[in-house]
């Protein structure tokens, strides 16, 4: 397998943004991104905690389509609950984590969202190749259970900890195959959860490589989304605790090619990073952004720092 060094993808538009919260309503989360200037956002579509919800209804669609048009964060991605574990080895979650996929996967399509980001879960203790079967019949079902729907589903690298599916390429392939809806599907790649896992991203090569493996099996050859945050712990930690950008041990060096590489080839990177009271520390992490891509601080983010 050979890396692609454009990553699959053509175009030098410099998509960025950030998790942010949806409290007040969905339509408020186009203001939130564009007073950091970023033209791209993500959220939780509901508590992340609680397996109840409501699919959002024309009350709050209305709103929130009204201020989509027009707004400058024109990308919107849907980030799954930490509840869901298809790869679950218990029946019981395995079917609540199906009926909460599909309306995740609902609610994302209803808001245009640019896709539904899912980690692949965890089998406590079960051989790799069952889970892996496990997950994909869930993900298959969902996604042939809803044929119209638009919103791609996002499978996001994981760091690897315990009986975590999905931290190396050859996991991550093999979820992709056996689902085998490539039209349907996309990757998401999280540094930290990559640092985390073992790999290396320094080097004139190290970045190009990694992804190149992680590339080799994704639907297209294609990188959908970055997750971009530093990593509190050191290299092949497991530990998927994410730090701000240039406060962890990724360093300065490979988080710069990651930033210049997704500027590059039209890949949004979204932020993750601890939050704290406020703006201030997703201000701090965006200018930060903006220097390791060499840009200048956009006007909404400069301020007293
Ligand atoms: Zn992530
Ligand atoms: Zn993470």
């Amino acid at each position: 397998m050979s890396p692609d060094p454009s990553f699959g993808r053509t175009g030098d538009h410099f998509r960025f943004g950030l998790h942010v919260s949806v409290a007040g309503g969905l339509d408020r989360i186009f203001g939130r991104g564009e007073s950091l200037g970023a033209n791209a956002v993500q959220i939780f579509s509901h508590s992340s905690r609680s397996w109840e919800f409501d699919l959002p209804g024309p009350e709050a669609l209305v709103p929130y389509h009204r201020a989509r048009t027009g707004s400058s964060v024109s990308s919107v991605y849907v980030h799954a609950s930490y509840l869901i574990n298809i790869t679950s080895e218990d029946p019981a979650i395995a079917q609540k984590s199906r009926i909460t996929l599909e309306k995740e996967l609902r609610t994302a399509d209803l808001l245009e969202a640019d896709g539904l980001v899912l980690h692949p879960g965890s089998a406590r203790g079960g051989d790799r190749a069952a889970a892996i079967g496990r997950a994909s019949a869930i993900i298959r079902d969902v996604l042939d259970a809803l044929p119209e729907l638009r919103t791609p589903l996002l499978l996001e690298n994981t760091a690897g900890a315990g009986s975590m599916l999905g931290s190396v390429p050859e996991e991550m392939a093999a979820l992709f195959a056996a689902v085998d809806r490539p039209d349907r599907m996309g990757l998401c790649l999280d540094s930290c959860h990559l640092f985390a896992a073992g790999f290396d991203l320094s080097g004139d090569d190290g970045l190009d490589r990694v992804v190149g493996a992680f590339l080799a099996g994704a639907p297209s050859g294609r990188l959908s989304l970055w997750h971009l945050n530093d990593a509190l712990f050191g290299l092949g930690s497991g530990r998927d605790r994410h730090a701000g950008l240039l406060e962890g041990h990724i360093g300065p060096e490979p988080l710069s090619a990651i930033v210049l590489k997704a500027k590059s080839t039209g890949v949004p990177l979204i932020l993750e990073t601890p939050k704290g009271e406020g703006e201030t520390l997703d201000r701090l992490n965006l200018r930060r952004l903006h220097g390791l891509a060499g840009l200048p601080v956009p006007e909404p983010l400069r301020d007293a720092v």
